[in-house]
């Protein structure tokens, strides 16, 4: 077990020898101590110092692995519209996310100031990306990559996992998983349920993510109104509509942002923005706790 941006981490080996799997396991939690100092939203580090250099208009050289997060936020922001945008940190911050103690009890920040951040349309898209060098055309960018982190998370540890050639492997970040290799026979999985529980279990035999954001696993609680720690970028504020999505892909990138991403979305979007996301399964819980699927394949979609 290992502990992550406020998550524990599990991973599991199987058809491999005990020397394989502790050198693997060694590897692995090196791994994620650097992930964990490079990409931290506000625990001082690489993202905090490239965030610093953006709002100052100045020109950073980060890390391969921010690199690569950038790049697939910007794809990412693109292909939902702008539903998910780790470039709103500011916003995030602003509304108090930006703690390890939930719930969180202060009162909801002020329209003025969210209005004000809002006003600026921070994007990933206003980053320039040169090798390993970022600048950004907009001094408002504060970037949050927890929306997406899990996902390239979960990605470098099954890459360093295959390097030691183990059988098979699954990681499992707080509920979220991805499993690395099937082996000889198929890993079972649980889909979260809002509360806890296991919403379904699906038998997996090949590299595939399954990632679920909900609106109640962090969230602010004020004078009996809760507020969600997934903000809407284009109103600033949290989302209520859609109470948990998962998304089931090979991509854990795609699954992690998207599953946030569905979640801003909405009841009326939220289909759309799974099929613009090319996901291959989507699984949402909307706020009377009707459940809706959409399947790439079984929708033709492919
Ligand atoms: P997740 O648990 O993967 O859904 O990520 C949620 C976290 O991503 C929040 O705690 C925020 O730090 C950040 N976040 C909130 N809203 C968004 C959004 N619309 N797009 C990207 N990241 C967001
Ligand atoms: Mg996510």
């Amino acid at each position: 077990m290992f502990a992550v941006f406020g998550t524990e981490v599990e991973v599991q080996l199987r058809d491999t020898v005990p020397a394989r799997a502790q050198a693997a396991y060694a590897d692995v939690g090196t791994l994620l101590q650097r992930l964990h100092r490079e990409l931290h939203p506000w625990e001082e580090g690489e993202l905090t110092a490239l965030n610093r250099s953006i709002a100052a208009g100045g020109t950073h050289t980060t890390t391969l692995d921010l690199a690569a997060l950038i790049e697939a936020s910007q794809r990412l922001e693109t292909a939902t519209e702008g539903a998910f945008n780790p470039a709103i940190g500011a916003l995030v911050e602003l509304w108090g996310f930006h703690t390890s103690n939930y719930p969180i009890t202060d009162p909801p920040p002020a329209a003025d100031p969210i209005d004000a951040l809002v006003a600026h349309s921070p994007s990933t898209r206003d980053l320039v990306l040169e090798e390993l060098e970022v600048r950004s055309a907009n001094s408002a960018v504060q970037l949050d990559f927890s929306g997406i982190a899990k996902g390239l998370a979960v990605r470098r540890v099954c890459e360093v996992i295959d390097r030691h050639s183990v059988g098979a492997a699954m990681v499992n970040a707080g509920g979220d998983v991805m499993v690395c290799s099937a082996g000889r026979r198929p890993w079972r999985v649980a889909v979260r349920a809002p509360g806890g529980g296991v919403l379904e279990t699906i038998e997996v035999d090949r590299p595939l993510a399954v990632f679920t954001s909900g609106n109640y696993y962090r969230y602010g609680d004020f004078d009996g109104e809760r507020y969600a720690h997934i903000l809407d970028p284009s109103t600033g504020r949290p989302v209520s509509e859609i109470v948990q999505a998962t998304v089931i892909d090979s991509n854990p990138m795609t699954a992690d942002a998207g599953a946030t991403a569905l979640v801003v979305a909405g009841a009326d979007e939220w289909e759309r923005v799974a099929d613009l996301l090319d996901a291959e399964t989507a699984i949402v819980i909307d706020a009377d706790g009707a459940v809706s699927r959409l399947d790439k394949r079984r929708a033709g979609r492919r």
